[in-house]
C-alpha cells in the first residue's frame, strides 16, 4: 500500500525538512502523524502526494514509485489519492453535490454512476440534508466534511488529511477525526497530521512523531 524509505528532504540544498523518515502502512491503517509546527508534516505528506521529490530515499504508493513514476503518470496516482486540508478549499460558486460530482468529472466518471456516488459519499459523512446548499453556508465542521466526502468520493487507495481541524474548535474536530477513523475502517488508508498530539490519542492506530524532521 504504502512504504516510505529512508526519505530525506533538503530544500534549497541547506533546510533539511525530513531526515531518514521510514515507515509503511497497509490497507485500512488509521496513522496519526504528530509533530510540532516546523517538524516536517507537511513536507512528508507532500511527499507521498508526489508534489515534491525526495532527495534521498524511496516513496511507493500502490504500485506508483518515486524512481519510476513519469510525470504523465502523476494524475493516475493523484486519482487514488484523497487530500485534505486544513482551510477546505470548496469551490462556492457550486452547491454541495456539485463540488463532489466535480471532483468524480475530474477522474473520468459521470452521469448516473457520479450521482449514484455523490448521494453515497454525502451519506457517508453526514451531508445529505445539505446537498443543494451552497458550502458558504455550511458551518466549519460540515466544510470540512464535505472536503472529506470530495476526497473520498473517488475510492482512494489513501486518504491524506493535513490538519483537517486546525480551524475547528473541539466538538467538530473530535467529529472530523471520528470520520476519518471510521472511513479508515471500511478500507481506505488515512493519514491524519496534527501538531496537538493529544487530539489525536483517544483513536487508536499507528502513532507517527516527527520532530526535526526525524521520525522519533
Ligand atoms: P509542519 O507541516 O510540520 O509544520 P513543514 O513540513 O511545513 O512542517 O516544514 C518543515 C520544515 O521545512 C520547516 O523548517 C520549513 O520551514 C521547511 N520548508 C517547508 N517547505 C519549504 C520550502 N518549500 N522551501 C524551504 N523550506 C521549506
Ligand atoms: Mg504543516
Amino acid at each position: 500500500m504504502l512504504t516510505v524509505s529512508e526519505i530525506t528532504k533538503i530544500y534549497d540544498e541547506k533546510w533539511v525538512a525530513l531526515e531518514r523518515v521510514s515507515f509503511s502502512a497497509g490497507k485500512g491503517e488509521f496513522v496519526k502523524l504528530v509533530g510540532p509546527s516546523g517538524s516536517g508534516k507537511t513536507t512528508l505528506l507532500k511527499l507521498i502526494y508526489m508534489e515534491e521529490r525526495p532527495t534521498r530515499g524511496e516513496i511507493r504508493v500502490a504500485d506508483f514509485s518515486t524512481e519510476e513514476i513519469t510525470p504523465r503518470q502523476l494524475p493516475l496516482l493523484r486519482r487514488r489519492l484523497g487530500v485534505v486540508f486544513q482551510d477546505f478549499r470548496l469551490l462556492c460558486d457550486r452547491d454541495v453535490f456539485a463540488n463532489v460530482n466535480l471532483a468524480l468529472g475530474i477522474c473520468g466518471i459521470k452521469g448516473r454512476r457520479a450521482t449514484k456516488r455523490v448521494t453515497e459519499v454525502l451519506g457517508v459523512v453526514g451531508l445529505s440534508a445539505k446537498s443543494h446548499e451552497n458550502p458558504s453556508s455550511l458551518s466549519g465542521g460540515e466544510k470540512q466534511k464535505l472536503a472529506i466526502a470530495r476526497a473520498l468520493a473517488n475510492n482512494p487507495y489513501l486518504l491524506l488529511a493535513d490538519e483537517p481541524t486546525g480551524s475547528l474548535d473541539h466538538g467538530n474536530a473530535t467529529a472530523i477525526i471520528d470520520l476519518l477513523h471510521h472511513i479508515s475502517q471500511m478500507g481506505t488508508t488515512v493519514i491524519v497530521s496534527s501538531h496537538k498530539d493529544d487530539l489525536l490519542e483517544t483513536w487508536p492506530g499507528r502513532l507517527l512523531r516527527l520532530e526535526n524532521g526525524k521520525l522519533i
